[in-house]
């Protein structure tokens, strides 16, 4: 299979699960996840038609995106430390992955150099993995209220990385949960705080993740095959 025929197959589950749950396919947008894949993948897969990439691993992803030739937008989906925010100053139109104020307090400051504004959304952890980074779902009004006083960002909605299971349903509680915190806090209604964005789903399980309301499902392998190592 070449990467246009993975995308066009993804792009057809995912008019299919939106079919299947009543909901309008324009909602979702595909982030290709291209982390530790060269530059010329993903001019492959922009030739093909695909707009958006997500890199999880700034200093890979800062070199990279010189080398790509084509226009594409650039999602930052991966953990962050403070110190390589400023790899993805100006580079990046949304950052899925805030969730500590240390970390948006950062960013904030680096966007601030450029005087622009950049999107954010709240990371949250919900399968209690100690491995895995994101907010308690308990403290995350308290981040939102403290992230929504910057200047600098917006918050856009909520991500999550479930733990893994084999059976995509079993993952089904995990985004329903995140769908049903996202309404709990647009309830709210703090200022600079919108929740338009669910980010949840991966090559396993976003067809469950677009059933259960996902507004940017992340792929990766399903596009552009197993990776070979991890990144830097
Ligand atoms: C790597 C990664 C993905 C893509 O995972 P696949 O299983 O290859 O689709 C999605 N989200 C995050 C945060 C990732 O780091």
């Amino acid at each position: 299979m070449t990467i246009q025929e993975n995308l066009q197959a993804i792009n057809q589950r995912i008019a299919a699960a939106c079919a299947r749950a009543g909901r309008n396919p324009a909602e979702v947008r595909l982030v290709a996840v291209s982390k530790t894949k060269p530059a010329a993948m993903i001019d492959e897969a922009a030739a093909a038609g695909q707009q958006l990439f997500g890199e999880s691993y700034a200093q890979e992803f800062s070199a990279k995106a010189e080398e790509v030739s084509s226009a594409v937008e650039w999602h930052f989906i991966g953990g962050l430390q403070t110190n390589k925010v400023k790899y993805l100053r100006s580079k990046v139109s949304l950052i899925h992955s805030v969730d500590r104020l240390s970390l948006a307090r950062e960013i904030d400051r680096q966007w601030g150099k450029l005087g622009r504004r950049v999107d954010v959304l709240l990371q949250v952890n919900l399968g209690g993995e100690e491995s895995k980074s994101g907010t308690e779902a308990a403290e995350l009004e308290e981040l939102a209220r403290q992230v929504a006083r910057l200047p600098n960002l917006r918050i856009r909605g909520l991500m999550t990385l479930p733990p893994w299971c084999d059976d995509p349903e079993e993952v089904r509680p995990f985004f329903r949960q995140l769908h049903q915190l996202a309404e709990g806090l647009a309830k709210l209604a703090i200022p600079g705080v919108e929740m338009r964005e669910l980010s949840m789903g991966m090559s396993h399980d976003f067809e469950v993740a677009v059933e259960e309301g996902a507004t940017l499902v992340r792929v990766g392998t399903a596009i552009f095959g197993e990776r070979q190592r991890a990144g830097g």
